[in-house]
């Protein structure tokens, strides 16, 4: 058996030497617990509740805990017990494992931790050093949703696309293998690797850099490739790779696609039926996003935005369920799959849940992929239903954008109305408990495609989006995006209660046997809902925006409740302005509670002041020069640093620069930050060009202290 434990060693111990070694003893008997998790101990997770040992806690990803120690008659009394702060302040989304006293988990950068699961300390700790110019080269954050543990390994997906095996004991790596099939493309990981029979499971992203999606099966042991499955087809010239693509290729159009990747990548969801013996895989939006650039506006693009059910052994198709036909508005179905067993009509039915980003509710027979329900959760203008005989939406015309038409308004927007932040499904009640979101945008097609997507800029065949730099418009369309805590009857296709939040972009749903729902929030909460009911019934500051899906274990009898918490991802990047009704700065921390405790967090971390007008070069740049340079940053700047240069707190408000960061403008456009995640535009723009840049940043400066000089007096 391999990296079989040192014995202990013999003798008289000092008291010291003895604590040290209880200490090791900790951290070893979880080690040697990890090195003992296979397929079926995950197969029979329930007979083990205080672990949490894979990415959904079990197979069938219900996120739901067994555990009942902390329950709605006493979780008024829950207390943090500890924190650990993590070194990257960017997006957290990882979903931590438990195995027998020890966290596994990961930060932004694919950062990867492993803790105490009792008191936060540090074990050991693995940084795979992400390529620093991959930083810059995703659509959505650093961000990294967990870790995969195995037979004595840490399996972590690196967003530069490298697939690790770590040893648990140590974290040293055991292998790395480069997953991304071709070097010329901008494929990132962010998704959690899943384990199945010996094979570690492992999707990608890059469909807004012109990738072509596809899911890898390798070897546990050694890294050796098992399988690839591709979620769209490649090149028409080219034989198709197996009958799955030869089926797909007839539903798209011309060849546009080739250029422009296809899309369809599986950056986060799977879940396994052992039973069945089929892994299920949701697959993402169309690249371009543009359909006539894609595919000549014809075919319904097989398999975008799809549940995909694979034999795991092979990565042959079984059956597909496509969300969205013809993908355009960046529908994926990569939200997280829940496998359930349901009484439907007075039969139990095997079925797969999802809540894709379209605004409807699925409800599978995951034996044959068939449709069984439908309804949207949220307001869509894009469709009115979904035909339960042909398994198909029925399209209102509301959301073409293209070609020839006007921009149109869809709902919901490209992030959907509900994101990656996974849901839970409590058996005891028979409800979901879906993170939604009411989001809406304006499309406008380009008329001809002005260049394809490179490594480190997006084109999606759009124009870019248009937001006025009025500050009052920019608070309407804030106040028209926001959050909502669904608790879904799937059987009905109704909620049973709601609450409502402020903002979009809320924390993914712990389900628990003691009737409780845990959530964090966009605006820095942990919270404890009743399951039943949705009563509130506690909550705690964290500092941060808490997104990520938070778990529950226990250790030595004492039940922990756990929540990633740091601000980030895909909605303060892209959205910019928008996002700030969520009041947050990016705080990244491991936040544990239980019963009885009072440690308290370090005050959260202050906004920085607005530089002294004095501080700023001065605008020289024309009005009509101003113009062009909104044009120019929102196209190049805007999905980072925020639409008409107002970020939404994770990547740096360019309005706050300091003297010394004007001074090196030039350079750090230029390339000069690469290491830190900014791309460098030496060979893409003139120093004219930069100079423009630099100005448009100087003249929102100077618009913001004219904001903040005009709201004084009315606050007296
Ligand atoms: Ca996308």
């Amino acid at each position: 058996m391999p990296h079989r434990l040192p014995p202990a060693p013999p003798g008289r111990l000092g008291l010291r030497a003895r604590l040290a070694l209880l200490l090791a003893g900790c951290a070893l008997a979880g080690a040697a617990a990890a090195q003992a998790v296979d397929g079926a101990r995950i197969a029979a997770a329930d007979r083990e509740p205080g672990n949490w040992m894979s990415h959904g806690r079990t197979y069938d990803e219900q996120r739901f805990s067994p555990l009942a120690k902390i329950n709605d008659r006493n979780v008024g009394k829950l207390g943090m017990a500890w924190t650990y702060k993590l070194d990257v302040d960017r997006g957290v989304e990882a979903t931590p494992i438990v195995v027998d006293g020890v966290m596994y988990t990961t930060g932004a950068e694919s950062i990867v931790y492993a803790l105490d699961a009792r008191s936060g300390k540090l074990l050991w700790r693995h940084d795979p050093k992400v390529n620093a110019e991959s930083l810059s080269q995703g659509c959505c954050d650093v961000v990294n949703r967990g870790v995969a543990v195995w037979k004595g390994r840490v399996y972590v997906g690196a967003f530069d696309g490298r697939l690790i095996a770590l040893d648990a004991r140590t974290g040293e790596q055991v292998w790395s293998v480069d997953t991304v099939l071709d070097k010329t493309k901008s494929y990132t990981i962010t998704g959690a690797p899943r384990i199945v029979k010996g094979k570690v499971l492992i999707g990608n992203g890059g469909a807004e850099f012109g990738v072509r999606g596809y899911v890898t099966a390798y070897d546990a042991d050694t890294g050796q490739q098992a399988w690839r499955f591709f979620t769209v087809p490649g090149d028409p010239a080219q034989p198709p790779e197996n009958k799955a693509m030869a089926m797909a290729m007839k539903t798209w159009s011309g060849n546009g696609w080739v250029k422009w990747g296809g899309g369809g990548t599986a950056w986060d969801s799977m879940a396994y039926d052992p039973e069945l013996n089929l892994l299920y895989i949701g697959t993402g939006n169309g690249s371009p996003w543009n359909y006539q650039f894609r595919s000549e506006g014809k075919g319904d693009n097989l398999f975008l935005s799809s549940i995909v059910a694979l034999d795991p052994d092979t990565g042959d198709y079984v059956w597909h369920y496509q969300t969205t036909p013809a993908d355009r508005w960046d529908y994926t179905a990569t939200q997280h799959i829940v496998l359930a067993d349901l009484r439907i009509d007075g039969k139990l039915r095997k079925v797969l849940m999802q809540a894709p980003k379209n605004g409807f509710f699925y409800v599978l027979d995951r034996t044959d992929g068939k449709l069984i329900s439908a309804k949207n959760y949220v307001p869509v203008n894009w469709a009115s239903h979904i035909d339960l005989k042909t398994g198909r939406p029925v399209e209102t015309g509301a959301g073409n954008y293209g070609p020839g038409d006007q921009k149109k308004l869809v709902i919901p927007a490209f992030l959907g109305g509900h994101n990656w932040h996974p849901m839970s499904f409590n058996p005891k009640t028979g409800l979901v408990y879906l993170p939604a979101q009411e989001t809406m945008a304006e499309l406008e097609a380009q008329k001809e495609p002005l260049f394809l997507p490179t490594k480190s800029v997006v084109n999606l065949g759009l124009e870019v989006p248009e937001l006025p730099e009025d500050p009052k418009i920019e608070a309407q369309i804030r106040g028209a995006w926001k959050g909502r805590l669904l608790a879904w009857d799937p059987v009905r296709q109704k909620a049973a209660w709601s609450h409502d939040y402020a903002s979009a972009w809320n924390g993914g749903t712990l389900s628990t046997a003691g009737n409780l729902v845990f959530q964090g929030t966009a605006d820095g909460r942990a919270v404890a809902y009743a399951a039943d009911n949705g009563k509130q019934l506690w909550q705690s500051p964290v500092n941060s925006g808490a997104m990520a899906g938070p778990i529950s274990y226990e250790v030595d009898g004492e039940q922990y409740v756990s929540f990633m918490v740091g601000w980030g991802g895909a909605f303060p990047h892209i959205t910019g302005p928008i996002s700030l009704s969520a009041r947050v700065r990016p705080e990244a921390r491991v936040v544990t509670f239980k019963l009885g405790a009072s440690q308290k967090l370090p005050p959260a971390k202050l906004a920085p002041a607005l530089p002294r007008a004095a501080d700023v070069p001065p605008l020289t740049a024309s009005a009509e020069q101003i113009k062009q340079a909104r044009l120019m940053f929102n196209g190049l700047c805007g999905s980072c640093h925020g639409l008409n240069a107002v970020s939404g707190g994770v990547v740096p408000d360019l309005r706050y620069m300091k003297p010394e960061q004007h001074e090196l403008f030039a350079a750090t456009v230029s390339g000069a930050r690469i290491n830190r995640g900014m791309p460098g535009f030496a060979g893409v723009l003139k120093p004219e060009d930069m100079q423009l840049l630099h100005q448009y940043v100087i003249k929102r400066t100077h618009d913001l202290s004219a904001e903040i000089a005009a709201a004084r007096p009315a606050a007296k």
